[in-house]
C-alpha cells in the first residue's frame, strides 16, 4: 500500500510524517522533493511563519512538536492597531489560560528538522533532490516518472507541490486565481527593545504590517505594499528602509537598529475548483494560497494534512483502497467548510484593511475599539489566530 507525495515543503513533509504516525508505518510513503532544505529552497526559504496554537497541537499528535519546540519563539500577546487612528486591540495568551497564542518558526529550521525526522520513519522513502516530470493514472494505480529516471507506482498521488502545482495542471485541475496587486516584503528587524513575546499587526496606508517575535531578540517583519512600489522599495538603502518602517510601525519596540536583507513575495488568492481527481488529491498551497495578512496559509494546510492522514490511515487499517474516489470524496467534503471560511475571512480582511476610504477606516477603528471593550468579539479573533474554530 503506497502513496506518493509530490513536494516536500512544509505541507508535504508534515503529511509524510502524519501518515507514518497515524498508520503506524503500515502505509508506505514515497516523498519526492526537488530541493534539499537550504536558503534557495522554494518551500523552506527565508520566510518566518506563525504557527497557530492548534497547529502546534497537531504537530504534537504526529510526534514532532517536542523536537520542533527548540526552534520556536512563543507569541504571548498580539497588539492590533491602525496607523493614525486610536482603535487598538490586545489579546493575551493568559486570558485563554494558554502558554502562547502561537509560535514563530523560521522555515529553514522547520524544514531541516522535519527532514531529519524521515530517518526515524522507515515507512517514508525520500527522493531528494529529484523531481516528478510525468504522471500516468490507470484505473487501479498511479505512476510517476522522476528526473533521475526512476518510476514509482502507488494507489494515490498527493500534490503538495505548491501554488503553481504542476501535478494539478497536468491532471486538469483548475484554479480560481486573483492577484491582490500587492507584494509582501519580509526581513528580520533588530529593535532597541526586545519584543518579549509581543506580536504586532498594524494597518498602514501601504498595506498591513506584522512584526513577530523571533530568536535573538529580533522581530520578523512582513510588510505588504502595492505591487507597483516593489521596484522602488528594492532600491531603498538599509537606512531608508528603517526610517520608513519606524515611521509606519512607530516606537512600540523602541528604535529600529538594524534590518536584514529583504525578500519580496507577490500576493495572490488561488483556490483549486476541486481538491480531487482520479487517484489524485491536492493539499496545502497547491489547494489554496492565501494572503499572509492573518497568518493562516500553512495553518490551513496543516488541517488538510491532518484530515487526509486520518482518512488514509483509517482506510489502510481496514485493508481498503486509499485512492478510491469515495475515499477522496470524504476528504473533499470534510475540508469544505473550514477551507471556505478561512479563505473568505482572509480575503475580507485584505479588502477591509487595504482600503483607505474614510468609511472603511472609521469602520475598522470602531471594530478594533469594540473588540477591546467587547470580549466576545476579541475572542473570535483570538481563536482564529490560535487556529481554532469558535462556536457561539
Ligand atoms: C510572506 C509570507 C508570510 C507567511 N506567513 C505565514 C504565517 O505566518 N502562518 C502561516 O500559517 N502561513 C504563512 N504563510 C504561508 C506559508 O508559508 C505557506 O502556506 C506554506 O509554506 C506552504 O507550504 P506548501 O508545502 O504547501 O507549499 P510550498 O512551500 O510551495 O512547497 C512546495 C514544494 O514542492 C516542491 N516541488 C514543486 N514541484 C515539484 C516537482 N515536480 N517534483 C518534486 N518537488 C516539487 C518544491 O520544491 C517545494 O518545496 C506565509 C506566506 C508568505 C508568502
Amino acid at each position: 500500500m503506497k502513496v506518493i507525495i509530490v513536494g516536500g515543503g512544509m505541507t508535504g513533509a508534515s503529511l509524510a510524517l502524519a501518515i507514518s504516525a497515524f498508520s503506524q508505518g503500515k502505509v508506505q510513503v514515497s516523498l519526492i522533493e526537488a530541493r534539499l532544505p537550504n536558503k534557495a529552497h522554494p518551500g523552506f526559504d527565508a520566510r518566518i511563519i506563525a504557527l497557530a496554537y492548534g497547529t502546534c497541537q497537531q504537530f504534537n499528535q504526529i510526534g514532532v512538536w517536542h523536537g520542533l519546540k527548540k526552534y520556536v519563539t512563543p507569541i504571548t500577546n498580539i497588539h492590533v492597531s491602525d496607523y493614525g487612528h486610536a482603535g487598538a486591540v490586545n489579546m493575551y495568551a493568559k486570558d485563554y489560560s494558554l502558554p502562547a497564542l502561537g509560535y514563530v518558526v523560521e522555515l529553514q529550521d522547520a524544514g531541516n528538522y522535519l527532514f531529519e525526522q524521515f530517518k526515524k520513519a522507515p515507512s517514508v522513502e525520500l527522493y531528494c533532490p529529484d523531481e516528478v516530470i510525468a504522471v500516468e493514472r490507470t484505473i487501479e494505480h498511479v505512476s510517476v516518472k522522476l528526473t533521475s529516471g526512476k518510476v514509482l507506482t502507488g494507489k494515490l498521488l498527493i500534490a503538495a507541490d505548491g501554488s503553481d502545482s504542476m501535478i494539478g495542471k497536468i491532471s486538469q485541475i483548475e484554479w480560481q486565481r486573483a492577484s491582490y496587486q500587492q507584494c509582501a516584503i519580509i526581513a528580520n528587524i533588530l529593535t532597541s527593545q526586545v519584543p518579549q513575546g509581543q506580536a504586532f499587526e498594524r494597518f498602514t496606508q501601504h498595506g498591513p504590517l506584522a512584526m513577530l517575535p523571533m530568536s535573538k531578540g529580533r522581530s520578523s517583519l512582513v510588510w505588504c505594499h502595492p505591487l507597483e512600489n516593489q521596484q522602488s522599495i528594492m532600491q531603498w538603502s538599509d537606512d531608508q528602509f528603517m526610517t520608513e518602517l519606524q515611521k509606519w510601525f512607530g516606537w512600540r519596540l523602541g528604535e529600529i537598529k538594524a534590518v536584514s536583507e529583504r525578500y519580496f513575495f507577490p500576493l495572490l488568492l488561488s483556490q483549486a475548483k476541486r481538491l480531487i481527481s482520479h487517484r489524485l488529491v491536492l493539499v496545502g498551497n497547491a489547494a489554496q494560497t492565501l494572503h499572509p495578512i492573518a497568518g493562516q496559509g500553512f495553518n490551513l494546510g496543516m488541517r488538510d494534512v491532518m484530515i487526509l492522514a486520518n482518512i488514509i490511515s483509517e482506510v489502510a487499517n481496514h485493508g481498503g483502497d486509499m485512492g478510491a474516489y469515495s475515499v477522496l470524496m470524504q476528504y473533499q467534503m470534510q475540508r469544505h467548510d473550514d477551507r471556505q471560511s478561512t479563505i473568505k475571512l482572509t480575503d475580507n480582511l485584505v479588502h477591509l484593511f487595504s482600503n483607505n476610504h474614510l468609511i472603511c477606516a472609521i469602520g475598522r477603528n470602531v471594530g478594533l475599539m469594540a473588540m477591546e471593550t467587547l470580549p466576545l468579539m476579541r475572542d473570535i479573533l483570538a481563536h482564529q489566530a490560535m487556529g481554532r474554530s469558535f462556536h457561539l
